[in-house]
């Protein structure tokens, strides 16, 4: 045995990998050799892999630092005998008897991310376990990739893509561009359109699959079930693990109204045969408006129902109320304060929608082809074991219940992503992964999720894109606040005859400067607020915005050109300017 960087090297582990990265340091044995290379040597040379498919097809990035190096990926396959010197979890056999380190159930975006972090990063032994692939979920049906690769991120932005084009085609005529024969605009081929969107999820499943295997990562196919602190089973075949990571996710909600299963989920939407000529929806959430915006761009007639004044519950007051109004320019039905309280079916197979407003006043909509349920998920922990492995859930959302390192009531039991309800989103799942397994076998045991800016969008039309608080939040949290804001027609709508306006807002702690929340309306904000988070979580002052040079023209130097503020709201009285404040007395006075 010895021992190099923090890591412990065993005749015992053995995982298959092509080197092992810990601290700077660059570890691997060549199987074709025979012989034991160990080396310390600096990671020069080696990028994070570019060319790896996932990076541009699922947005994953952002937290691209888990890539493999891809010179060393192409290289001769090596075998590593390793062990992380970390006592909290790494080597299957520093207790002896569990059948691997780590088995993960469930691969979605934050089980996949694990699983790979910890073999390939840390040379942990890992299996992972996923229900067998469909499009559509069941407690028996899912695949690798998860919900965000198969049935949410990426076939959502296929079609908000392809939705979009509508808009392309008609400012096109303002810019000169004519139809050829009859002046009619490009008409969608839907059946084509499903075709190519679910080839390219079948392929992304099989990329999800190869990334675990190059991880070294054993997979089964099948329902995982836990026994208790250390065993588990798929699909009746029993394991042992030294550490049990949940990754299961969550599924969409319906609410309990008569005829609900008539309606359909988020599942089924992203998988119609037809286009349907009319659509209602329940909810208001970022699914139910990107979804609503999806099928009102090719043309559907859509309908909204919601219980809110306004859609899009959470946002900023000011950007939802924005939303609303551009949603209705765009010419969604919008239906606020509506509850839905029934769903039948005609002989001819069109459904109708019974609401109920505030008043009580009843709403009967008919001739719809689809009712989607956009109302919620819900932690997938039934029928999981958790109850027999003693693991404490939430009982109101069944979530499970982890502290701030992901870690479950028992101890050997982690939990990561949507199945702990925490923030919802992809990035999180993967930061949450990411985190755990630098905990429990990277030796960083004060590691932990940031939940602190998490930037994140509406694929809607118009997008919305957000990092930080919001108005209101920032007035209750601050006190003193000052907000500037720009609205615009975007260029292209200028010529090209689109009727929609942009909004950009930026709000100011004004006692200290600092930019505490940036929210944006319009073409590309969520490309843009990617920077903008960057910025923002790194402490960025409005002064220093002023210090930025535009680009022009575009959209986002706005951010970088906005001098005086809309308001200033004042509720704590400003701070008092004493001596033991010199650096605030020698910042220069804001240019507005
Ligand atoms: P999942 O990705 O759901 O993975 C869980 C996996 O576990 C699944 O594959 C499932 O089949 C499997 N599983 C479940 N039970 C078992 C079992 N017993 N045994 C074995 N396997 C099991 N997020 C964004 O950041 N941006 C977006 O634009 C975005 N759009 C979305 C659009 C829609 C329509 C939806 C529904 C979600 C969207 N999300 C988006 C959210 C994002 O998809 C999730 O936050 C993310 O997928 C959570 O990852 P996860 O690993 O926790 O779970």
């Amino acid at each position: 045995m010895m021992e190099m960087a923090g890591l412990t090297l065993h005749g015992l582990a053995t995982v298959t990998s092509h080197r092992l990265r810990s601290r700077g340091a660059l570890l691997h044995s060549c199987r074709a050799t025979g012989i034991l290379q160990s080396s310390l040597r600096p990671f020069a040379g080696f990028s994070p892999c570019q060319a790896n498919p996932l990076c541009s097809a699922t947005g994953l990035q952002a937290a691209g630092r888990s890539h493999r190096p891809c010179r060393l990926e192409q290289a001769t396959r090596c075998q590593v005998q390793v062990r992380a010197a970390s006592g909290n979890g790494a080597s299957s056999h520093d207790s002896g008897h569990y059948d691997y380190d780590l088995f993960t159930i469930g691969a979605g975006s934050g089980g996949v991310r694990a699983s790979r972090f910890a073999a390939s990063n840390y040379g942990a032994k890992v299996a992972i376990c996923e229900l067998p692939f469909a499009r559509v979920s069941s407690d028996k049906l899912g695949g690798a990739g998860g919900t965000c690769v198969l049935r949410g991120c990426v076939p959502k932005k296929l079609m908000v893509i392809g939705g979009e084009f509508s808009d392309s085609f008609r400012d096109s005529m303002g810019f000169g561009w004519e139809t050829l024969g009859n002046g009619q605009l490009p008409q969608v081929a839907w059946e084509r359109f499903m075709e190519k969107k679910n080839k390219e999820l079948e392929r992304l499943n099989g990329v999800y699959m190869k990334l675990l295997d190059g991880a070294g990562v054993e997979y089964f196919e099948g329902r995982g079930k836990i026994i208790d602190a250390h065993t588990l089973e798929v699909d009746g075949k029993r394991f042992t693990a030294k550490n049990i990571l949940i990754a299961v996710g969550a599924r969409a909600w319906r609410l309990p109204i008569e005829g609900t299963e008539l309606t359909m989920t988020s599942d089924e939407i992203l998988d119609l045969e037809k286009l349907p000529r009319k659509l209602a929806i329940i909810g208001s959430g970022y699914i139910a408006l990107e979804f609503a915006s999806i099928y009102n761009n090719y043309g559907s007639d859509v309908h909204v129902f919601f219980r809110q004044e306004l859609p899009l519950r959470g946002f900023d007051e000011e950007c939802r109320q924005f939303m609303n109004d551009q949603y209705a320019l765009r010419g969604l039905n919008l239906h606020p304060t509506h509850s839905p309280t029934k769903v039948a079916k005609g002989e001819d197979g069109k459904l109708t929608l019974w609401t109920k407003d505030r008043s009580g006043k009843e709403t009967v909509t008919e001739g719809i082809d689809h009712v989607l349920m956009a109302t919620g998920r819900k932690p997938n922990t039934r029928n999981l074991g958790l109850e027999d492995a003693g693991v404490d859930i939430e009982e109101s959302s069944g979530a499970i219940k982890v502290d701030e390192y992901s870690r479950t009531n028992v101890p050997s039991i982690w939990a990561i992503g949507d199945v702990t309800d925490r923030i919802a989103l992809t990035p999180v799942a993967l930061m949450e992964g990411m985190a755990f397994a630098k905990n429990a076998f990277g030796g960083e045991s004060g590691a932990k999720p940031d939940y602190e800016n998490v930037a994140s969008a509406v694929f809607s039309s118009p997008p919305l894109a957000s990092v930080g608080l919001t108005e209101e939040g920032a007035l209750a949290e601050y006190g003193n606040i000052d907000v500037f804001t720009s609205s615009f027609r975007p260029m292209k709508a200028t010529i090209g005859g689109g009727e929609g306006k942009a909004f950009m807002k930026l709000i100011v702690a004004s006692d200290s400067d600092k930019v505490i929340g940036v929210h944006m309306i319009g073409p590309d904000c969520a490309e843009i607020m990617q920077g903008m988070a960057v910025a923002v979580k790194m402490g960025v002052t409005k002064q220093q915005l002023d210090t930025v040079v535009g680009i022009h023209p575009s959209s986002a130097e706005e951010f970088v050109t906005m001098r005086s503020p809309a308001r200033q709201l004042r509720e704590k009285p400003e701070p008092q300017k004493t001596e033991k404040e010199p650096e605030l007395a020698a910042v220069p006075p804001k240019p507005y």
